[in-house]
């Protein structure tokens, strides 16, 4: 599969080591935007967020003007043991990953599943709950072989052999795949084994394991809204992540309030498989009125990613018109649910001349405009050189220059893929230099949202490896001039960092969703932040310790290549010497063979 800006399976450091004190969010100096349609007048008065330590904050040296807590939805209310919600998030994170493991396709449903089970005591505050992530991320989590012991019974259950069993596997499975919606991609077979199971001890009235099936109550679905952290209000710059859609598109919603986000993306449908069931007028309408009950700008901030498979510059018919068909039914999705913003891979040239793939890329958009009217497609700026569009701004400059609706087509910047292609970001010179390059090659008014990912991958390394903010080669200073940049206000910034790490028990990749929570209040913090201060510096540095040997790691693989591409270079040289015509190794740093988008 060629790829994911999504997320990297890499392990990364564990969360626990991550700084824990992002808890003061400072607006920016100026009032808050009109637009924003999100403050909500209950509690615009309060004060800081106290939902994560803020006790490691040294003196502010900057102003906190506007600080604004919004207690989601008036559901963060004291309440009991914030131990189960973190417990059930470590289950509901094994159960996701071994699903990864076992498959490379399919849904998510471990989450739902895992929560079930444990979310009735998730009645918990920001505040307590957060205090009692960071105490669980301090500690060995003990509990964990205790708690996982149904799944691996239920595995061991499906792989015994019974004519029966297998049978209604497949029933179900194929049940499973009629499921809308869809996050992060390999995820599905775990889940899926269990519901077999459930399924069978349904059907044979069979007590084979005590997994009981119930319905989700009223309390468990408020929990599943209730927020890691409280989401900031009356900001200017709205932070999100990639969340997950399974089980329908509407969960985004409550995905994106847990995290405490304020902005968010999501896949509409499978992007990994071609043919999807419909939207659902169910959770079309359950979107819509999420979105209003939680005061989310679906045509504003919610910015959806399009299929890996779509590529609209095939060349080929049969396959360009389905590459056209399934992004036209995504932008009609948009359309249904409001949403007015549609991320996508510009596409590849596949070996044709560049000109021509460009041609068809503002060829289908064209087309797509006409079939629509309010969603506007948003080309992202990609990492990997080759075939691949959009790691130049010129090639996002052609595309457009070649769209009849200009009003109609946008670019996202991604911070890692921009970096990566050897625009830098990390001085405040050098992001000053990248955003007049982008304005005067594509235009600022054409930027209408960002991907907010540090670099696992050194800068012109051509690779898309997205890393936590902080640790990788952009570091945080990019990061203070992305935020406190005027011109990003209002547009959608999401995140698309890794947030899965070994569990240390296990040894198996667990994810852990409070790493967005904790990036976003980090990012918010930084803004009005002085970049020249002791809290900025001493943040800078924590974080960075942390992605140091990660940075080596990658440096030292991007060392090789270069080397080896110019001796590469060398040989080619040699035998051109002897007369034999053979192309040159190329860019040192341009075939971007192991990029990931
Ligand atoms: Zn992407
Ligand atoms: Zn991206």
């Amino acid at each position: 599969m060629k790829a994911s800006d999504q997320l990297d399976d890499t392990p990364r450091s564990s969360p626990r080591s991550r700084r824990q004190t992002v808890g003061a969010n400072t607006s920016a100096v100026k009032p808050p935007l009109s637009k924003s349609s999100r403050k909500d007048p209950s509690v615009t008065g309060t004060d800081l967020p106290q939902v994560l330590d803020s006790s490691k904050r040294t003196t502010p040296t900057r102003s906190r003007k506007h600080m604004k807590t919004e207690a989601v939805n008036g559901t963060a209310k004291p309440v009991s043991p914030p131990e189960e919600l973190i417990q059930s998030t470590s289950d509901l994170r094994i159960l996701v990953k071994q699903e990864e493991e076992e498959e490379k396709a399919g849904e998510i449903q471990a989450k739902d599943k895992a929560v079930k089970k444990t979310s009735r005591k998730r009645n918990i505050d920001a505040k307590e709950e957060t205090r009692e992530t960071q105490a669980n991320e301090r500690l060995p989590k003990t509990s964990k072989g205790k708690k996982t012991t149904p799944v691996d019974k239920v595995e061991a259950e499906v792989s015994e052999p019974s004519t029966k069993k297998s049978k209604r596997k497949v029933i179900v499975a194929k049940k499973e795949e009629e499921v809308e919606g869809e996050a992060s991609p390999p995820k599905g077979k775990r889940k899926r084994k269990v519901e077999e199971v459930e399924e069978k001890l349904d059907e044979l009235g069979e007590p084979i394991k005590k997994i009981p099936k119930k319905r989700k109550t009223k309390e468990e679905k408020e929990a599943d809204a209730m927020p890691i952290v409280a989401r900031s209000s009356g900001l200017r710059m709205f932070i999100g992540a990639h969340v997950s859609s399974a089980k329908g598109v509407h969960n985004t919603v409550t995905n994106c309030v847990h995290i405490g986000g304020n902005a968010f993306a999501m896949f509409l449908k499978s992007q990994r498989k071609w043919e999807n069931p419909p939207l659902q007028e169910e959770h079309k309408d359950l979107f819509i009125s999420n979105c209003g009950d939680h005061k989310y700008d679906a045509s504003s901030h919610v910015l959806p990613h399009g299929s890996y498979l779509v590529n609209l510059a095939q060349e080929d018919h049969a396959k360009a018109t389905q590459a056209y068909d399934a992004f036209l039914d995504d932008l009609q999705r948009c359309e249904a649910l409001g949403i007015k913003l549609y991320n996508f891979h510009p596409g590849s040239t596949g070996n044709h001349p560049r000109p021509s793939a460009i041609a068809r890329i503002a060829k289908a958009l064209n087309r797509a405009h006409m079939a629509t009217k309010t969603v506007t497609p948003v080309l992202e700026t990609m990492a990997a050189g080759g075939n691949v569009l959009g790691s130049t701004f010129e090639d996002l400059r052609d595309i457009i220059a070649l769209i009849d609706d200009k009003q109609r087509i946008g670019v996202c910047l991604d911070t890692c893929h921009v970096f990566a292609a050897g625009y830098d970001l990390r001085s405040p010179t050098a992001f000053k230099k990248t955003l007049d390059d982008f304005d005067q090659i594509i235009g600022l008014k054409f930027l209408r949202a960002l991907h907010l990912n540090d670099s696992k991958a050194p800068f012109g390394s051509h690779r898309d490896l997205h890393q936590n903010i902080g640790l990788g080669f952009l570091g945080l200073r990019a990061f203070h001039n992305v935020m406190n940049e005027t011109r990003f206000e209002g547009l959608p910034l999401v995140l698309e960092t890794p947030i899965d790490h070994k569990d240390p028990e296990t040894g198996k990749d667990v994810e852990d969703k409070s790493v967005w929570a904790r990036e976003i209040k980090t990012l918010e913090g930084l803004i009005g932040m002085d970049a020249d201060g002791a809290e900025f510096k001493a943040l800078e540095k924590e974080l960075a310790d942390k992605g140091a040997e990660e940075r080596r790691k990658l440096q030292e693989q991007f060392d090789k290549k270069v080397e080896k591409d110019r001796k590469a270079v060398e040989r080619g040289q040699t035998r051109l010497s002897f007369g034999k015509q053979k192309r040159k190794g190329g860019s040192v740093q341009g075939s971007g063979s192991d990029s990931e988008a």
